[in-house]
């Protein structure tokens, strides 16, 4: 296995109050490199928990100061961008639903021009690697330096076991294009079953991928957005001294 040190993101999906998010980072933060968590949610269904919004931002910006650990949340939209650095946030991510379209990326790469942001792109949902690729070429394009891309998987309907089939052959491409960025493994999003985060996690790191990123909650089955797939703050660590 390949003993190269991973960067390790971790934390919840989201979460619904202030104290799920104080007792998940108090937890995990001495291992972790930055800190996950989403506010706004892009949810399939209309009437699924849709992120805590707005208030959420302050919290994050308090626990960042407070554990000097960098804070990432998904961005949408140029307005989530401008309230994300409102409140001095600067590491953001693009989420699969949001990678797959071209004008979505071109307006939060303007809202960000100039900036010194560390942006992550996820994969699209659908196996394009080239919509993959062009979306990071025009985070590229208008300047920005820190860049991260993040493979969880794809949407397939024959796919079994996973939530998301990984293309572990894909990624390779995204290797040879981008040889300088940090390829980040989310077996939470690709597993859908905590069960399966450790054996996509070696996997992964066998890839010679750089980092994970890994949904951890302080209380998972209470948690309002993918539930089934986050471990809990013990089984994070228990992870991390097995990987
Ligand atoms: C997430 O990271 O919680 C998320 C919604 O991810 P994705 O865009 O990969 O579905
Ligand atoms: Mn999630």
């Amino acid at each position: 296995m390949n003993k190269k040190k991973q960067l390790i993101i971790a934390g919840p999906c989201s979460i619904s109050s202030k104290k799920e998010l104080n007792e998940t980072i108090k937890n995990i933060y001495s291992e972790i490199d930055f800190f996950r968590c989403g506010i706004w949610k892009a949810r399939t269904n209309a009437n699924h928990f849709k992120g805590i919004g707005n208030k959420g931002l302050k919290w994050l910006s308090e626990i960042e100061e407070k554990y000097r650990t960098p804070v990432a949340i998904e961005v949408g939209t140029p307005k989530h961008v401008e309230q994300a650095l409102y409140h001095d946030l600067k590491v953001f991510w693009i989420g699969a639903r949001t990678t797959v379209n071209p004008f979505y990326v071109q307006e939060i790469c303007e809202s960000i021009k100039g900036t010194d942001v560390e942006i992550w792109v996820k994969n699209p949902i659908h196996p394009d690697i080239n919509l993959w690729i062009g979306a990071i070429e025009r985070l590229k394009n208008t300047g920005i330096k820190k860049i991260k891309a993040i493979h969880r998987g794809f949407f397939c309907m024959k796919e079994k076991k996973y939530r998301n089939s990984p293309k572990w052959n894909l990624i390779k491409v995204i290797k040879e294009t981008f040889p300088e960025l940090n390829l980040i493994c989310d077996p939470s999003h690709i597993s859908g079953d905590k069960k399966l985060i450790y054996s996509i996690s070696k996997k992964a790191i066998s890839l010679n991928f750089d980092g994970l990123m890994i949904e951890t909650h302080a209380n998972p089955e209470n948690a309002l957005s993918d539930a089934k797939q986050q471990i809990n703050c013990n089984e994070f660590k228990e992870l991390m001294r097995k990987i």
